[in-house]
């Protein structure tokens, strides 16, 4: 499951971005995650209750992650048609070929976090 790594690098960067701040223990986590950004939001949410209930020095134990999906949409370059692919590399629906760029939904990144001092 890649999604703990994940959840393990973006933890530790609000870790270091609250010891600056003089944050003691984080309460919320919001993520932007695309459609098609390779992050499962049900793995997502297991991977953070893993991570809460080992570092509760950290988290408070009512911690939570709020993720906001980001759609997917691509553009056909060929005909202009604009469609919500289910894959990074997706078929126009109207030309059948991979032809598709990528407008939005390969977003992974944290929105904000919320803790206490
Ligand atoms: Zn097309």
């Amino acid at each position: 499951m890649h999604e703990m790594s994940l959840m393990g690098d973006i933890l530790q960067l609000i870790q270091e971005d609250a010891t600056d701040k003089g944050i003691q223990q984080i309460d919320k986590v919001e993520l932007i995650v695309g459609e098609i950004s390779n992050a499962m939001p049900d793995a997502l949410r297991m991977a953070f209750d893993i991570f809460r209930d080992q570092n509760l020095h950290l988290f408070t134990e009512t911690a939570e992650l709020v993720l906001h999906i980001e759609e997917a949409k691509a553009k056909c370059v060929l005909c202009e048609l604009e469609y919500r692919p289910d894959q990074k590399i997706a078929l126009c629906p109207s030309c059948l070929v991979p032809s598709g760029k990528v407008l939005s939904g390969e977003t992974f990144q944290i929105l904000s976090y919320e803790g206490r001092n």
